[in-house]
């Protein structure tokens, strides 16, 4: 059965906090303004969006890390892209976070220990438990409403070593719908594309 509403709205009221700096746009550093498929404003009221960004590592004595790629989609926008999707590549995706993380458990987990604190939720990837300090590369994803975090499932990191994981798990097809869906809807020069497309990855 098809369902409408996102499936942790059923178990729970969302908390929500000011949209954390980490989340905020690289290039602009504030908050993203529109959506990269449709370009609706996302900052207006009860407007929902998921952010996603990329980073790179550079560990040692002076830390430094590199933002890959960074971008926000509404949530109508992303429900067009899973569309898009071949259903056995979401199928596998699904199962695999079935069978690695227990979202429900891990957010009465921070809730109970850590509160509300957008650091804490980020600080272990979602599917391996790395610390984030411990890691090349991560992503990070943030589900928004107007100029608000919301606590639901996200936020969220996964490591890179986990991102590969779940890559392996797309069908040349789903990777090829992909491309496809980024090329035909992202307003991004191609450069900027590539990174997405090497490291897709699907909102769950
Ligand atoms: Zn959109």
């Amino acid at each position: 059965m098809e369902e409408k509403e996102p499936q942790w709205e059923r178990y729970f009221t969302p908390e929500y906090t000011d949209i954390p700096a980490i989340f905020y746009s690289h290039t602009t550093k504030s908050p993203f303004e529109n959506c990269i498929s449709c370009n609706r404003p996302l900052q207006a009221h009860d407007t929902q969006y998921l952010v996603e960004k990329a980073f790179r590592q550079y560990r040692g004595e002076f830390s430094t890390s590199d933002v890959i790629f960074e971008y926000a989609i509404c949530l109508d926008c992303a429900e067009l892209m899973r569309r898009e999707l071949s259903l056995s590549s979401l199928s596998r995706i699904q199962e695999f976070f079935d069978q690695r993380v227990d979202l429900h458990q891990r957010r009465k987990e921070l809730r109970k220990n850590e509160g509300i604190d957008s650091k804490r939720w980020l600080q272990r990837c979602l599917i391996t438990g790395e610390e984030m300090q411990e890691l090349d590369e991560f992503q990070i994803y943030g589900h928004f409403n107007g100029n608000r975090c919301v606590y639901s499932f996200m936020p969220y990191m996964i490591g890179g070593p986990a991102v590969d994981e779940m890559t392996e798990l797309l069908s040349d097809k789903t990777l090829g719908e992909i491309d496809r869906f980024v090329d035909e809807n992202f307003g991004l020069p191609p450069e900027l594309k590539k990174p997405i497309k090497d490291n897709p990855l699907i909102f769950i």
